[in-house]
């Protein structure tokens, strides 16, 4: 029986000491304790997000948070603009079709990037567009958009900027306040290295005040409802996940331990030496603008997509996904977020050959893992 080896954007794998953390007792929530280590956690997302304003924790997966985000800001009736370059951007699409919202899509072939200078067309076309709706890591192209540059073009406008970073957040560059971003969604299965069940929610001050004057299709979901409660010795509305929020602590402490600048940097290493790694395989990487976080690779025409993930699993117990919408069959998927590490990324690419070869595909064994260590030694620049 192979070790069982978690190397999906989403969920990724927990550090041990958040296991150890969510294996104790159940304990009361509404304590001073409890307010503490809130407290802590808040900071700690304050500082991944680099924000010094609110970040709402809400119990629900990533999805809750993108909800709240549309609900919270824009009215039944308003106008949306959707930059929908993926699986995830068209769950914004999605759900504002659910709450009566008026969507203009910016419709991206999946695998590019969004152009900066078409949101800005668009905003000139639709100058009554409450808010943009946007991805930072789309988990299921494996592109990493240019949000810093997309913000400075929503920030001429009246429009909000929001943004799922849900996967991306705490594993690409992202900072809220400089960058001028509205609203961000983060999910705590992701790079934020806990189990599914935690959403955290980032608003600037303009979109506070925006929100002031939006009558919430929203109860459980009412942000409102949840700053109120942060001011103080900070406390929810409803019941917290708080023995989640225990392990969050644990994991925010490792990311402040090592500093969130390194830990950006780490994925970008890591993204570029699977690159290569997947490039000297005789592999093609999907993505045209590839994010930090994850790599997606395209699953030649004949070779049997499902025998080979499968292969990867059964022999390697490596766990790596597959495609979504139509790029199921089409590509693989990798994460290099959390606490996936270098040996994983070269113990990935050599079980990729090595399932490859089984196949009856030609590779070049070691081809994969050598051009990673290449990347990893410093002996490649930054181009790959
Ligand atoms: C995982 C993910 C989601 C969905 O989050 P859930 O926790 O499954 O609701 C949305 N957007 C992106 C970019 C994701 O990676």
């Amino acid at each position: 029986m192979p070790k069982y080896r978690l190397m999906t954007p989403g969920p990724t794998q927990v550090p041990e000491d958040a296991l150890l953390r969510m294996a104790r007792q159940v304990t009361h929530h509404r304590t001073a304790e409890f307010r503490e280590l809130f407290a802590e956690a808040l900071e700690g997302l304050k500082y991944v997000v680099q924000t010094s304003g609110d970040v709402i924790v809400l119990t629900s997966s990533g999805t809750g948070g993108m909800e709240s985000a549309v609900t919270n800001f824009v009215p039944r009736g308003g106008k949306a603009i959707v930059l929908e370059a993926g699986r995830f951007a068209e769950r914004w699409s999605e759900i504002c079709a659910a709450f009566g919202i008026e969507v203009v899509k910016l419709e991206v072939p999946w695998g590019e990037a969004v152009d900066p200078a078409q949101v800005a067309a668009l905003l000139a076309d639709h100058p009554d567009a409450v808010a943009v709706y946007g991805t930072l890591m789309e988990s299921s192209t494996g592109v990493g958009h240019d949000v810093k540059a997309i913000a400075e073009v929503v920030r001429e406008s009246d429009a909000l900027f929001v943004v799922d970073a849900i996967s991306g957040g705490g594993v690409m560059e992202c900072r809220f306040d400089d960058w001028g971003i509205d609203v961000l969604v983060i999910g705590s299965q992701k790079a934020l290295m806990l189990p599914p069940g935690l959403a955290f929610v980032a608003v600037s001050e303009k979109a506070w005040q925006r929100a002031e004057a939006v009558d919430a299709q929203a109860f459980y979901f009412d942000l409102k409802q949840y700053r109120d409660k942060l001011a103080g010795d900070p406390d929810t509305p409803f019941t917290p996940a708080h023995t989640m929020i225990a392990a969050l602590a644990e994991n925010l402490r490792l990311i402040r331990r090592e500093g969130i600048e390194t830990v950006w940097e780490r994925a970008r290493v890591l993204g570029r030496a699977t690159r290569a790694g997947i490039t000297a395989i005789g592999l093609e990487v999907f993505a045209q603008r590839p994010a930090d976080g994850l790599t997606s690779v395209r699953l030649p025409d004949d070779l049997d997509g499902a025998a080979f993930l499968k292969s990867l699993e059964a022999r390697f117990g490596i766990k790596v996904a597959g495609g979504q919408g139509h790029l199921k069959g089409k590509i693989f998927r990798i994460a290099h977020m959390g606490i996936v590490d270098e040996l994983d990324i070269l113990g990935t690419l050599a079980a990729i050959e090595l399932v490859l070869d089984q196949m009856g595909w030609h590779v070049e064994l070691g081809a994969g893992a050598t051009a990673a260590t290449q990347v990893l030694a410093g002996r490649v620049g930054s181009a790959v």
